[in-house]
């Protein structure tokens, strides 16, 4: 395994944002999930504090036959936070595992805990017609646009930075460093989404109940393209 160059964290050479580092991956994970036609996979990212779980909630209500991907990460669970139910909470060792055994679809460091999306349960969904909604950041997001280009892929935007803070610091299961870490990535998070072409639909959430029907409209018309 590498190290990486930017910030020296294990697993692979280059952390974020960086083009190309995929080639570093392994092979055992690219390129192994069906494309057939099936249920549709729904990939909401956007910085931290722009709404994306608010939004994902109201997704997985009003969607028939919909499902939340449980990701794996080695984050200590924040707040009411469920093992199993919003997050399964593993060691870095087990998450490696998952690495080396190809279990994940997609995976990133953030602020320097791991996350990942497993893949067997999106595979056996999306074979049953399901619709499954992840919620990752912008690097596993570009993960899934190379495995799944087919699947739909929605940027969420706060209205201003200045909401992006106050929404941050409103949050009472985080220290005030970690909410800073997070606000400072999200300009990288924003630029990189943009530009790397990973993202066709970008929304601004200002009002939730307008940012869950733009997405429902987005999921709509891929679906019958
Ligand atoms: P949080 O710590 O706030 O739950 O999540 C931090 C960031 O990690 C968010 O941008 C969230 O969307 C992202 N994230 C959550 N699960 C996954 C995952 O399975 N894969 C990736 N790549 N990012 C994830």
């Amino acid at each position: 395994m590498g190290r990486c160059a930017v910030r020296g964290c294990f697993v692979r050479p280059r952390c974020r944002y960086a083009r190309g580092w995929r080639t570093a991956r392994p092979q055992s994970i690219i390129g192994s999930v069906s494309h057939s036609p099936r249920g549709a996979l729904v990939v909401i990212s956007g910085p931290s504090g722009a709404g994306k779980t608010s939004i994902c909630d109201e997704l997985l209500k009003r969607i028939p036959h919909s499902r939340w991907s449980v990701s794996v990460t080695t984050r200590p669970p924040r707040g009411r936070e469920v093992d199993g139910q919003h997050y399964r909470f593993i060691t870095p060792e087990e998450f490696q595992r998952m690495i080396d055994d190809g279990e994940l679809l997609e995976y990133a460091q953030y602020l320097g805990h791991w996350y990942g999306t497993p893949r067997r349960p999106i595979d056996e969904a999306l074979a049953a017609g399901q619709t499954v909604v992840l919620e990752i950041d912008v690097q596993g997001g570009a993960q899934v646009a190379q495995r799944m280009p087919e699947s739909i892929r929605v940027f969420v935007l706060p209205p201003t930075m200045d909401t992006l803070k106050a929404r941050l610091e409103g949050r009472q299961t985080e220290s005030e460093t970690l909410q800073q870490k997070r606000l400072a990535e999200a300009d990288g998070e924003i630029a990189f989404a943009r530009s790397s072409g990973h993202y066709p639909h970008v929304i601004t959430n200002d009002i939730l109940e307008d940012s869950v029907q733009q997405v429902l409209e987005i999921i709509e018309r891929e679906r019958h393209k």
